[in-house]
């Protein structure tokens, strides 16, 4: 037998995926929602279900339900209704959890990933698109519900065996947006996470922010042998909080699956936690099944009702949508598929993309300098695009110096840390801090001639046809120079001084 367990299962996959509302105010109640506020700060008595308080729907989470729905091809109900799903838990001071179950806001959708085209298994029903596939994942539901509080079993905090509750998160609107088993490996599981995530972003309807368990995940995973019909059982791994986390947990649990089957045993429907230091999933709890909750209608909520003029009033609203950019961007710019793909990830990258191209003379200079340099620059600095000093206009005329041979590129790439921190004029920069670079050809036949003549070795390999030596020439003019000289009039006179000289 194979060590390979993808060689003799297929794996299914099915994505619970849990994002915070990008709200004021809680779901029911009037306390806000902050992030790193002091424990138990933010809390309303309607959050602890105390006697005699009622739930008053936060009527803003209706539209970003719809955009949702309408971003993934969804049907968007007319009519929902919110149930209580009963269980105890220390951070769910109620008792019971308001949920949407047999009638959700949102259902029977679908979103579109792009796979690398050699992912394992990925089945015949994609269409090829260079070197990756187009495939379509069924959206099952979207629902709202309010987030639980937090156990804190951090030692340093709740000592050796205390656990501390924090219930700021305690009815922070969710929409809990549930995926067809259509996933077939963890790479597709990522792809499928990082396209909804992007999407919610566009939408302006989760910051979805993994550090701050505003996206969490959890992965429904089971295998079943090549040509088989039939699903097999599931187990289901709780709470994933980042991209590596999902990866390596569906990694795990099917390795752990493969050698229940391969021993003749049943996998038991589990739900499961991932060890991310072992690497290992293990089992929390014997799945417990729908009607362990007692789900029941809230009588204290009436049903959410909505009508196609709002249904319609959304849609008109709705932005462009990743997809939809990525095929405009296609036909609008000649850039690298890559390059596109990069821009377009995030929606305020998109846009700064299009401004300082806009403001630049060569479209595939911004793209590259944002691609690569800021993008660079920004991670560096702990920061995103949103909050970066250096607009996007002001970026275009950085690149106008380099384009025009007054920057080098490598000065201008030093100077972005700054920019991006402090914000300025890169003109005036580069003149304090006498950065221009010398473009007067007499002065730079004079450092390419002292080079000539310093490595004759290196020259004569030149003229023999050997081109390898000229960059380490190179980085001798312009070390001569400062690093203040235009590297592509360098490069010309080091070639014809060589030629001449000979
Ligand atoms: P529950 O509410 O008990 O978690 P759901 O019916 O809502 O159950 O399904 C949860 C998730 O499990 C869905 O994302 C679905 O696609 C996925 N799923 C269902 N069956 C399988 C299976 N056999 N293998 C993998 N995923 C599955
Ligand atoms: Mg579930």
């Amino acid at each position: 037998m194979s060590d390979n367990p993808l060689d003799r299962y297929e794996v299914v996959i099915g994505l619970e995926v849990h994002t915070h509302l990008k709200t004021n105010s809680k779901l029911f109640s009037p306390a806000p929602v902050r992030y790193g506020d002091a424990p138990n700060h933010d809390v309303h008595p309607i959050d602890l279900g105390m006697p005699g308080v009622l739930p008053v729907l936060n009527e803003k989470v209706i539209g970003l339900a719809i955009r949702l729905g309408l971003a993934t091809h969804s049907r968007v109900n007319t009519r929902s209704v919110f149930s209580r799903k009963n269980y105890f838990y220390p951070d769910l001071p109620k008792g019971y959890q308001i949920s949407q179950y047999e009638e959700p806001v949102v259902s029977d959708g679908w979103l579109e990933i792009e796979v690398p085209a050699v992912s394992e298994g990925g089945g015949g029903n994609g269409k090829k698109t260079g070197g990756t596939t187009i495939k379509r994942i069924g959206v099952t539901r979207a629902h709202l519900e309010e987030d639980a509080g937090k156990s804190i079993h951090d030692v340093a905090v709740a000592g050796a065996d205390g656990t501390h509750i924090d219930l700021n998160r305690a009815g922070v609107p969710l929409l809990e947006i549930v995926s067809e088993p259509d996933l077939r490996s963890a790479v597709e599981a990522g792809a499928y996470l990082r396209t909804l995530r992007s999407i919610l972003r566009y939408l302006e309807v989760s910051d979805a922010d993994m550090e701050k368990g505003q996206f969490r995940c959890d992965a429904n995973v089971s295998l079943r042998l090549w040509g088989s019909e039939e699903f097999g059982t599931r187990t289901e791994i709780k709470n994933l909080n980042s991209f590596s986390n999902v990866e390596g947990a569906i990694g795990a649990e099917i390795i752990r699956q493969a050698e229940i089957l391969d021993d003749g045993g049943e996998i038991q429907q589990a739900t499961m936690a991932y060890d991310v230091d072992r690497r290992r999933t293990r089992v929390l709890r014997l799945k417990e099944n729908a009607d362990d909750y007692r789900y029941f209608d809230d009588p204290d909520l009436i049903p959410l009702l909505i009508d196609e003029e709002l249904i319609e009033a959304v849609r008109a609203d709705l932005p462009e949508l990743p997809e939809q950019k990525l095929v405009r961007f296609r036909d609008q710019y000649d850039l690298p598929a890559e390059t596109i793909r990069i821009l377009v990830a995030s929606r305020p990258l998109a846009d700064y993309f299009e401004r300082c191209a806009a403001a630049c003379t060569s479209v595939k200079a911004a793209a590259n300098w944002i691609g690569r340099d800021l993008r660079q620059a920004l991670s560096d600095g702990g920061r995103g695009i949103e909050n970066s000093a250096l607009d996007a206009e002001t970026l275009a005329v950085l690149i106008g110096l380099v384009e025009e041979g007054r920057l080098t590129a490598k000065n201008a790439r030093d100077l972005l840390p700054e920019l991006v921190a402090q914000g300025g004029d890169p003109v005036s920069l580069m003149e304090e801090r006498g950065l221009e670079a010398v473009s007067d050809a007499g002065v730079i036949d004079e450092w390419v001639m002292q080079v000539i003549q310093a490595n004759a070795g290196a020259v004569e390999s030149v003229r023999a046809g050997d081109d390898k030596p000229l960059n380490f020439l190179m980085g001798k003019v312009m070390k001569a120079a400062g690093g203040k000289a235009n590297p592509g009039e360098v490069r010309t006179r080091l070639v014809e001084m060589i030629r001449d000289s000979a």
